[in-house]
């Protein structure tokens, strides 16, 4: 019997109301899924009953989120009618990093369907503008779809009304405008999160926790950003600024971040971290993360070496995070995720190696790099009231 989940944002305090939505949730999940299905085989599966199932079906129906498919086969009786995502619509998803833009349509389902990576221009004042056109640009080559809306993950903090950025330290450009000119350029409903509030909200709205537990996301990228899923909601704390365990000082000694501090935890474990040990390793410096990941695969002991004094400082945060939240389990997000065989075991045995009151488990986010993109859908999704 599959057990309820709570997807909620703000403060829906009926409980019939949360008992709907979780229900709902929960259907829509299932068809996505699963399908083709019929609506017995969706009361089976889901344990709802029958009528409940009927009146969920409907309400996705007039909403266009499901559609009525084939009729299915059965001995005798009245044969069922399936059940699919409406593949029509869809919504666009945006990944921000400080330095480029991975755009993607999916379909309701996080389905991605075409995909697009967009480099920023050096200068601050023409980087939205040159994401406007790449949004625009997509939104034209799909006329036939009707988007739900634009989910946008932004790497960094931000007011709860998305109007100012209060904690970004990679990103130079006027991040903070961007929902703004988003939705006045589109017309478009536009949500806008952490991206890892959003993973964190992605691994439960898409299923793939498949109890109402407590995890954490660990986003792993050019900084380190966590989203806290506890008690059955995000936990954003006061002004939505919770979780920047990537500026705790792990390393008194440490290199500058850019945060002002030093030492930071992803100054020992993100990404950039990987690059510059392999620079001080090798004496020569490698493009990327991902060309530092492939040197690790094909044996390289200078990018093996960066690579595991990553994973390293990775399994001290997770130990400080094991401790502080006790989460049940903790799921990483990034490039490292497409290396796990070589990082994983890594990870947890650093974490391990100091004192725990309880150990979660760890493991990468399924999909790898796409996680962020359909981290993005679930923003959208998530927002949409009944
Ligand atoms: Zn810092």
């Amino acid at each position: 019997m599959p057990t309820s989940r709570f997807i909620l944002n703000g403060n829906q305090s009926a409980s019939n109301r949360i008992a709907r939505q979780i229900n709902r949730n929960l259907i829509f999940n299932q068809i996505r899924a699963k399908q083709p299905i019929s609506r017995a085989e969706l009361a089976r599966t889901s344990g709802l009953q029958r009528s409940t199932v009927s009146l969920i079906v409907e309400g996705l129906l007039t909403d266009r989120w499901v559609v009525e498919g084939s009729t299915g086969e059965i001995p005798r009786g009245r044969k069922p009618t399936f059940l699919n995502v409406n593949g029509q619509r869809g919504v666009l998803a945006l990944d921000i990093h400080p330095a480029h833009v991975m755009l993607a349509v999916t379909d309701l389902g996080g389905k991605i369907i075409s995909l697009d990576s967009v480099e920023l221009p050096a200068n601050p004042q023409n980087v939205i503008g040159a994401i406007l056109t790449s949004i625009r640009k997509l939104l034209r080559s799909h006329p036939n779809r009707t988007f739900e809306g634009i989910g946008i993950n932004l790497p960094g903090r931000f007011d709860p009304h998305f109007e100012k950025s209060i904690f970004a330290p990679n990103v130079g450009w006027p991040i903070g405008q961007l929902k703004a000119r988003v939705e006045r350029a589109t017309g478009l409903p536009v949500v806008v999160d952490n991206v890892a509030n959003a993973c964190a909200l992605s691994e439960v709205w898409f299923g793939y926790s498949d109890r109402m537990h407590d995890l954490v996301v660990v986003n792993v990228s050019e900084g380190i950003g966590t989203g806290i899923f506890a008690n059955g909601h995000l936990l954003r704390g006061e002004a939505g600024v919770a979780g920047e365990f990537g500026h705790v000082q792990l390393d008194p000694n440490g290199v500058r971040c850019g945060c002002g501090g030093r030492g930071c935890w992803e100054t020992i474990a993100s990404n950039r971290a990987g690059l510059r040990y392999y620079a001080e390793i090798a004496k020569k410096p490698v493009p990327s993360f991902d060309a530092l990941i492939e040197l690790a695969k094909a044996d390289d002991a200078a990018a093996k070496q960066a690579l595991i004094m990553v994973c390293k400082g990775l399994g001290r945060g997770m130990h400080m995070i094991a401790l502080a939240l006790a989460p049940g389990e903790i799921v990483v997000v990034g490039d490292i995720a497409n290396a796990w065989d070589l990082a994983g075991a890594v990870i947890e045995a650093e974490m391990r190696r100091f004192p725990l009151v309880r150990a979660p488990s760890i493991r990468p986010a399924r999909e790898g790099i796409k996680a962020r993109l359909r981290s993005a859908v679930a923003l959208i999704m998530n927002s949409k009231t009944l």
